[in-house]
């Protein structure tokens, strides 16, 4: 029987706060705050209408730690969870600790003015959460968060030594929009638009944005998807804790449809994160474009088809070359029947759900900052399967 405090009512936080009041269990108190109240409001009548409960909603900036240490203090939760957004993260670390409270969240502190996607300014704070005895766990989302928890699975129970990892994100969902991003719009741009990067023998390789690919041929009737090589934050810590890993690389796939799109806000300037002056105002154009491309939140309504989210993995087994494959199949229009949302949202906030509910029930507990894969995967794979996140695994024999 626990409180928590979520921060953030955009996509990832509602679905969220819907799966929190599914589990009264564990999630006995539940307290939703967000710079918008109108979107807590939205979020908590969702939720008292499809499970009765009442959800306590509260307004916040969290850039600002004082603010967040009276909104915690007045509710004195037992952990944060943290859905805003990737700027946020050290501030709402430094709340926690200021505060005694555990951490949560999805995706790696990001400074505004850099797309770096790193884990070092977080792995800053080890000591500091060691010291007051708190928790912090990082990356429980999907990707990151359940691939890792993935190849802790794999490493645990399918192999004794793995050499290679391809993660492979696809989503052959449509919405009907001629572009739209199925996550905040701003994070995703800045992914898509890096560098791609892959780790081999040891280093670093760079890529130019998006000119890497392969064809992959997805299961339960998704089929052939072009994928493009990307960086993404969980191979950092993931190539820190796979020992033997050999190569480690981040696949994703996209529609032609986008990557025009994108083509085109790229080429006119669209996608930069440097301010530029307009009517005598300082203006980021990718923050711009964010207020007026559709919003995550709303895409469920209309969004049909599936993502599949897994990865592949070759190694050795008992003396013998192995090559699996573990995945998810996430059902856009099922998601949007239980909790008002595309599946995107739903395979970031049901993990970031079960990583709150292992933290709180003692089943993961630890004192300082962790990343999934440190944990024990047992517990967060059967819970995967209880809580709308089934996973298959194949082995193929060569
Ligand atoms: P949205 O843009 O839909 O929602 C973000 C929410 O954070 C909004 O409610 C926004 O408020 C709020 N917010 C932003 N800034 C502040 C602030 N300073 N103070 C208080 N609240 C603030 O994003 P998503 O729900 O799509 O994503 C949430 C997080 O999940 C992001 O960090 C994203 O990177 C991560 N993510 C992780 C994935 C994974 O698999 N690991 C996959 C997808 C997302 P307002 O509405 O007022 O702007």
């Amino acid at each position: 029987m626990s409180k928590v405090l979520i921060i953030g009512a955009g996509g990832v936080g509602g679905v969220c706060v819907h799966k929190c009041a599914q589990v009264p269990e564990v999630f006995s108190e539940i307290v939703l705050a967000s710079r918008t109240i109108e979107k807590c409001d939205a979020i908590a009548a969702s939720v008292k209408e499809r499970t009765g409960r009442d959800i306590v909603t509260d307004t916040v900036d969290a850039d600002n730690v004082p603010e967040l240490v009276e909104l915690i203090n007045k509710h004195k939760p037992v952990l944060v969870i943290n859905l805003a957004l990737p700027y946020q993260d050290l501030t709402i670390m430094d709340a926690c600790l200021e505060t005694g409270v555990h951490y949560l969240d999805t995706a790696n502190y990001e400074p505004l003015d850099e797309a770096k996607f790193e884990y070092k300014w977080q792995w800053e704070y080890q000591d500091r959460f060691k010291e007051k005895g708190l928790m912090a766990l990082l990356g429980s989302g999907f990707d990151p968060g359940v691939t890792n928890v993935f190849c802790a699975h794999a490493m645990k129970h399918q192999f004794d030594e793995i050499h290679q990892l391809d993660i492979i994100d696809c989503n052959a969902g449509d919405h009907g929009h001629p572009f739209a991003t199925n996550f905040n719009p701003e994070i995703n741009i800045r992914e898509v638009t890096a560098n791609g990067r892959y780790w081999e023998h040891g280093e670093w390789i760079e890529t130019d944005p998006l000119s890497f690919s392969m064809n992959y041929d997805f299961p339960e009737g998704i089929g052939p998807k072009k994928c493009f090589l990307m960086y993404h934050e969980e191979l950092e810590s993931l190539v820190k804790h796979l020992k033997g890993l050999k190569r480690a690389r981040f696949w994703m796939t996209f529609s032609d449809q986008y990557l025009n799109h994108l083509k085109v806000l790229e080429n006119v300037g669209m996608t930069r994160i440097d301010t530029v002056k307009y009517n005598g105002q300082d203006i980021v154009p990718l923050k711009f474009l964010k207020e007026v491309l559709p919003e995550p939140a709303g895409l469920g309504e209309r969004t049909k088809g599936r993502t599949c989210i897994g990865c592949r993995i070759k190694g050795m087994k008992d003396g013998e070359p192995k090559d699996y494959y573990i995945y998810n199949i996430c059902d856009h229009e099922e998601a949007f029947k239980e909790v008002a949302s595309q599946a995107v949202s739903y395979t970031t906030g049901v993990p970031a759900m079960i990583g709150a509910m292992l933290m709180l029930t003692g089943k993961w507990t630890g004192e300082g900052v962790f990343n999934m894969e440190e944990l024990d995967p047992d517990p967060f794979m059967e819970k995967l399967n209880i809580h709308g996140l089934p996973w298959t695994e194949v082995t193929f024999k060569n």
